[in-house]
């Protein structure tokens, strides 16, 4: 009965689907499938979940963990659709109690919450993201004068990057520093302290950061009851995109499952692009001997996703790594076409090829979701989304700018925080602020007093309003204790939150109106969450993109282009794929060509990119590029050649096309007006530079 969906499978992927099912005594042994692009291993994972319930296993049990949160709910889409196969209408009870299926952090926040009192923990906690975490890093910073020291001290944002990584590779200060920020090692002793009294202020405060979710997580696991606690309570344990998992990461599971019963990990180490967070390769790599006896490997070689004229170029780009990547894939999936090495002149033109090709292409039944353009960073898409908007193409855009980074959204939550931990010095003096006649030393004396109260809330009411502030004041506190009494429940309690906020958005912001409708469209996502708590958690540690619709949210019915920097589209597929500006100094980036070790990682990022295409790929160089401020010069154009990861031996698997095919006349006119060019396809067989 089982065998409709495991027909579907290759024979690799159906052992590793089939792996210690049924569970023999003791558990199933460990699992590692180690396997290249598009060869179906989320496809596999998602398989032996379905597999793993269709045959008993309790849902509530088992953790599943994806690289984002959509990930985690397209898994978990696919599960119940083969479920389905055997179980019929069934398979919807099942997949709904899968309720542990989310990101590292998403699931470390949640276990933290439930533990917290073990954990010494309070549990009202509330996660800073990164800004709010530098934020806090510079008002540390500025009480131990560290900020006054020299003007060279590391930025806040660079004081955070260093912390981090000390925290997510487990390794000493002096290491961090001497491998990754070579310029800051002068600033130890002083960054010692600066650490120290970070973390203090965060326990004071009762705040933690994106690291703080997998460090406690790894405190709590190495308390041999918690770990047995929390790792006995899920029977399988199973991780997409196993290689871009750090140190902290494995230590978890390790000390949640030591013997690996029970857990597969799933990964492609040439896809290993998130090194810049402590993510490592060993990880992947070491994993099968971590465990006595080791743990089994499946690998796959037949890729399902692209055509074989894209993979073999992929392959090209990635067979030239300096470390050796054992798998070479392979295609059934023949065609003619090679992908497209375009030749354009500027970013202008690259934009106005894009525009052309997408709207080619959905004459021809492509829709535009079914399209994406992928570069390097985020800001790489400027003239392609001011080229967009011109033309009325509506798109998405993942990793850039996020709809909650918009000062008024961050308003109305800081409120919803605040609230909820009356301690969080960032979202009391972001609230205070926005009271008439308190600047930043007000709020800091107020803030010191309120928190120094067993009820810093009621402190706050008690206390006398600041001078210019009456009104405006009692207003405030009013709120605060409303929403913090729980009484009008969620989602109301974010409705009477916008209340209070809106005649402050129109004294601060001339576009009130606009922004309102924002805070509006706020208060409907919070509808989708079952508490204040979760929709908090759950939005700052994987906010919604933002789209051509300003910052609003997806708009999840119609048609649109996905617009997306390359770390963000891992995992994913379509059938037509432009990469932007393929050129030295982006892909690699300037920032990235320091060492071989980060060059190999902007390798492996072109490669990404690349097998993110079924049909057709179009890897653009455009001649000249605008340089954001990155490096010594600031902005400015350069000229740029073609991206060193496909140098001229390469060259045989693309078609190599130069756009616009400009006749003399035009190319002398230069940035004239442009709109009556020829039929963009006959020019494709253009020169090449
Ligand atoms: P990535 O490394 O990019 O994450 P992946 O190895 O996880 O890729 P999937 O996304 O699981 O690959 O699968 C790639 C494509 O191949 C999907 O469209 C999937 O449906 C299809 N596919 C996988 N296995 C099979 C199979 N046995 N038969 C047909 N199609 C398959
Ligand atoms: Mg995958």
């Amino acid at each position: 009965m089982q065998s409709t969906y495991l027909d579907a499978l290759n024979e690799q992927q159906r052992s590793a689907v089939a792996h210690g099912i049924p569970a023999p005594e003791g558990g199933a042994g460990p699992l590692l499938i180690i396997a290249g692009a598009g060869s179906g291993k989320t496809n596999t994972l998602a398989h032996r979940v379905a597999h793993l319930l269709v045959n008993g296993a309790d849902p509530r049990r088992i953790l599943l963990m994806t690289f984002s949160r959509r990930a985690a709910s397209e898994m978990a889409i696919r599960v119940e659709r083969i479920c389905r196969k055997v179980l019929g209408n069934e398979a919807s009870t099942l997949t709904d109690a899968l309720t542990w299926a989310g990101t590292f952090h998403g699931i470390g926040a949640r276990i933290l919450r439930e533990y917290a009192y073990e954990i010494g923990l309070d549990p009202d906690f509330t996660i800073h993201d990164r800004e709010d975490s530098a934020d806090l890093m510079n008002l540390v910073r500025h009480q131990l004068g560290l900020s006054k020291l020299e003007s060279r001290f590391p930025t806040k944002a660079t004081c955070l990057a260093i912390y981090s990584r000390v925290v997510n590779a487990e390794c000493p200060l002096k290491d961090a520093l001497q491998s990754s920020f070579p310029w800051c090692s002068n600033w130890e002793s002083q960054l010692k302290e600066l650490f120290a009294g970070y973390v203090e202020a965060k326990q004071a405060q009762n705040v933690l950061d994106y690291d703080d979710l997998l460090l406690y997580w790894a405190h709590a696991v190495t308390d041999p009851h918690l770990a047995g606690a929390i790792g006995g309570r899920f029977d399988h344990v199973l991780v997409d995109e196993y290689q871009d998992t750090n140190r902290l990461q494995s230590t978890i599971l390790t000390a949640m499952k030591p013997e690996g019963i029970g857990l597969t990990v799933v990964g492609d180490d040439a896809q290993s692009i998130y090194s810049f967070r402590a993510a490592t390769i060993r990880n992947i790599l070491d994993f099968p001997k971590q465990f006595d006896p080791p743990a089994d490997v499946v690998t796959l070689d037949r890729n399902y996703r692209s055509t074989q004229p894209i993979l073999t170029a992929a392959n090209g780009v990635i067979g030239l790594a300096r470390e050796r990547f054992t798998k070479n894939l392979w295609s059934e999936r023949a065609s003619e076409a090679r992908p497209m090495l375009v030749g354009v002149r500027d970013e202008a033109d690259q934009a106005r090829y894009v525009a052309e090709q997408v709207l080619a292409a959905r004459e021809t039944g492509t829709t535009l979701k079914q399209q994406a353009v992928l570069f390097r960073a985020s800001n790489h898409s400027g003239p392609l989304e001011i080229e967009l908007t011109r033309r009325n193409i509506p798109f998405v855009k993942f990793g850039g700018l996020k709809f909650l980074d918009a000062a008024h959204v961050k308003d109305l939550l800081a409120t919803l925080r605040f609230a909820q931990n009356p301690r969080d010095k960032v979202a009391g003096f972001r609230l205070l602020q926005l009271l008439p006649g308190i600047g930043p030393q007000t709020a800091g004396k107020i803030l010191d007093t309120s928190a120094a109260d067993p009820e810093p809330l009621i402190s706050l009411a008690e206390m006398p309003p600041p001078p210019r502030c009456g009104e405006e004041w009692s207003a405030f506190t009013r709120m605060l204790m409303e929403l913090r009494s729980m009484s009008l429940g969620w989602p109301g309690e974010i409705a009477r939150a916008r209340e209070w906020y809106e005649p402050h958005l129109g004294r601060i912001h001339e576009d009130a109106e606009t922004r309102l409708a924002d805070l509006l469209q706020l208060e409907q996502i919070a509808g989708g969450y079952p508490s204040r708590e979760r929709f908090l958690t759950e939005l700052t540690l994987d906010p919604p993109d933002a789209t051509s619709d300003q910052a609003g949210v997806p708009l999840r019915d119609e048609d649109y282009l996905i617009l997306s920097t390359i770390h963000s589209a891992k995992g994913q597929e379509w059938t037509s794929v432009f990469v932007l500006n393929c050129v030295d100094g982006c892909i690699p980036s300037d920032l990235g060509v320091g060492t071989t070790d980060e060059i190999d990682e902007e390798r492996r990022l072109l490669y990404v990119a690349m097998t993110r295409a079924k049909d057709s790929l179009h890897i653009i160089t455009p001649q000249r590029f605008f340089t954001h401020g990155q490096n010594a010069q600031g902005d400015r154009h350069v000229y740029a050649a073609r991206s060193r990861f496909i140098p001229a031996m390469l060259l045989q698997y693309f078609e190599k096309v130069s756009w616009p095919l400009a006749t003399a006349g035009e190319a002398q006119a230069g940035q004239g007006e442009r709109q009556k060019r020829i039929d963009v396809g006959a020019r494709m067989r253009g020169l090449w530079r």
